[in-house]
This record gives C-alpha cells, sequence and structure tokens, in this order.
C-alpha cells in the first residue's frame, strides 16, 4: 500500500482516485460475487447464497479479475458511472458507501491495515454461500442474512 496516499478515501473523491487507490476500496467481501435477483415491481435487490464460479472463496477475491466482463457478461465492473446510482451493491461495498457519502466501517482493510480484518468481523461471506455449478434454481436460494 506505499503508494497510497495517507487517508485518501477521506481526502479524494472517487473521479480523483488514481487506479491503485480505486482498487484497494474493495475490501473482499465477495458479496458483490453472490447472485442477486432484482424485483422487477419494486426494484427491491433480494440475495441469494449462490456466488460466481470465479469467486475463490478462499480469498474473496475473483480469480480471473481481468477477464470477468468477457468470461460473466452479467459482471458489471464498478464505475464512476455505475455509482451514480449504487443501489445494486451490497449496503456494506465501500464504493457504494463512498459514492453515498458514508464512512469505511472501522474494519475496512484500509483502517485495520490488515488484510483480514474483513474476515476477522465476519463480513466476507463466502463461508456461507455455494458455487452456482451447485445450484439449481436461484430463486430457491433466498437469503435475508445478506444485503
Ligand atoms: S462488494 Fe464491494 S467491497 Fe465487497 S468485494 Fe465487491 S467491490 Fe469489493
Amino acid at each position: 500500500m506505499s503508494n497510497l496516499s495517507p487517508n485518501f478515501w477521506k481526502n479524494k473523491s472517487l473521479a480523483e482516485m488514481t487506479e491503485e487507490e480505486w482498487e484497494a476500496l474493495c475490501d473482499g467481501c465477495a458479496r458483490c460475487c453472490i447472485y442477486r435477483l432484482e424485483d422487477e415491481d419494486t426494484g427491491r435487490i433480494h440475495f441469494t447464497n449462490v456466488h460466481c464460479r470465479l469467486l475463490d472463496t478462499e480469498t474473496g477475491r475473483c480469480t480471473d479479475y481481468a477477464n470477468r466482463s468477457v468470461r460473466v457478461p452479467d459482471c458489471v465492473t464498478i464505475t464512476l458511472k455505475e455509482l451514480e446510482s449504487p443501489y445494486w451493491l451490497p449496503k456494506t461495498c465501500a464504493y457504494r458507501l463512498l459514492a453515498e457519502g458514508k464512512p469505511l466501517p472501522d474494519w475496512h482493510p484500509l483502517i485495520t491495515s490488515d488484510p483480514e480484518s474483513v474476515v476477522k468481523a465476519g463480513a466476507r461471506v463466502c463461508d456461507r454461500t455455494i458455487c452456482e455449478d451447485d445450484a439449481d434454481v436461484l430463486e430457491s436460494h433466498l437469503v435475508d442474512w445478506l444485503e
């Protein structure tokens, strides 16, 4: 993290961040790698307990980050444009929090300097999810413990 400005997430807007700072915002919670269903009538997002097959459940990171959009066309790349309306991201996601003018949680690795603090806080969810290869229809895997 040596090239990261101290407290850059407090001192810079999302638009001002370097690529390295932008990437460092991701805490590795893996929540955005969980399939969600959007209610067509209400717009409400419902989480399932099913994760993308590209997710490494040990690290909470994508196993093919560079090619994820090609391999998984539904995978949305988080951009400033996408963050104009970040309701589709998990509520604890650092990008959503900053886009909504909120602080990062105390357990965020940028604050703790400990990459495992996301696990210690119970924020990484892939120990409670199953791979899409092992799941049937998503509608039968809706959960209410994830948001
Ligand atoms: S939800 Fe946000 S913080 Fe968590 S893994 Fe996805 S991009 Fe990173």
